[in-house]
């Protein structure tokens, strides 16, 4: 039976196109490059954890040249560019960047400290930031691509106990309409992505009762999985949203709607 949240069965919607996602070790990252691969695409896999990045590209069903992993610490500016340049050298181009990388450091208002803040803004704004603009210099000039970031509904709702990424993730909103209004014209999209509460290692480090309340808080009453993520950047990647620039999708199972 077709899936089409994987490709199998049904019409690739990424043929032939080159993508890049950061933080893809494990997590939604990794499934997001699953699927885009399963779609048809070239995937690279970058993750601060370079190890990490390439079991996991090799780990990917079917996997051959098309899928490499390599380091890059998305905070730095030098390995941000390096990524997208050798990405151009080895595939020719990038058709899709997802700034997928991220961090929590939770704690109240009362308890964080500045280095915590810091480290969540540095990783998803200054991160998100960085990718958008490298990847978006290259897309001006192929006059064609689509940039995906993964904000949070965190960033839509504001979550107790963390003030940094709930930040952190309503800027990346900004930054994503921001970017878009300055490279439309270029046939460059961005867009983002608000996942809800999805099972993966980020959310296996919440307390069990937590992560409980807040599946029972979800309107259809269960956390996502990161294939249901994945979905919705194989749409925005491919041509089906060849309209559809500076908006947010939210993969929330309803939730804050
Ligand atoms: P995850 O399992 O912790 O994976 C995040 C990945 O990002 C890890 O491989 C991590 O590497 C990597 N990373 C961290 N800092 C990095 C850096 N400076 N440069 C490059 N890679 C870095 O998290 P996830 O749950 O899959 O989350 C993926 C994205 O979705 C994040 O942006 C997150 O905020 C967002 N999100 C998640 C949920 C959820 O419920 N899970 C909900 C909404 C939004 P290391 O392990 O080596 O640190």
């Amino acid at each position: 039976m077709p899936d089409a949240s994987t490709g199998d069965g049904v019409e690739k919607l990424l043929q032939g196109k080159v993508a890049v996602v950061t933080g893809a070790a494990q997590g939604i990252g990794l499934e997001i490059a699953r699927t885009l691969h399963r779609h048809g695409s070239q995937v690279v896999l970058a993750d601060l954890d370079c190890d990490g990045a390439r079991r996991a590209a090799a780990g990917i069903a079917g996997a051959g040249t098309d899928c490499v992993g390599t380091a890059c610490d998305v905070t730095a500016e030098d390995q941000v560019k390096q990524l997208v340049a050798t990405t151009v050298r080895d595939f020719g181009r990038v058709d899709l960047f997802v700034n997928n990388a991220g961090i929590t450091r939770d704690a109240s208002l009362k308890k964080m400290q500045v280095a915590d803040f810091d480290a969540v803004i540095t990783v998803h704004l200054r991160g998100t930031w960085l990718g958008v603009r490298e990847a978006a210099a290259v897309m001006r000039e192929q006059r064609s691509g689509s940039i995906v970031n993964i904000s949070s509904l965190s960033g839509k709702s504001g979550n107790p106990g963390q003030t940094n990424y709930s930040a952190a993730k309503a800027g990346i909103v900004g930054l994503t309409k921001a970017a878009a209004k300055e490279v439309a014209h270029h046939n460059v999209r961005i867009n983002a992505v608000q996942p809800g509460l999805i099972r993966t290692p980020m959310t296996a480090a919440m307390p069990p009762e937590v992560f409980a309340q807040r599946e029972a808080d979800v309107p259809m009453k269960r956390a996502g999985e990161p294939h249901e993520v994945a979905g919705a950047v194989v749409f925005l990647g491919s041509d089906l949203s060849s309209y559809i620039t500076g908006t947010v999708i939210e993969v929330g199972g309803g939730r804050y709607m």
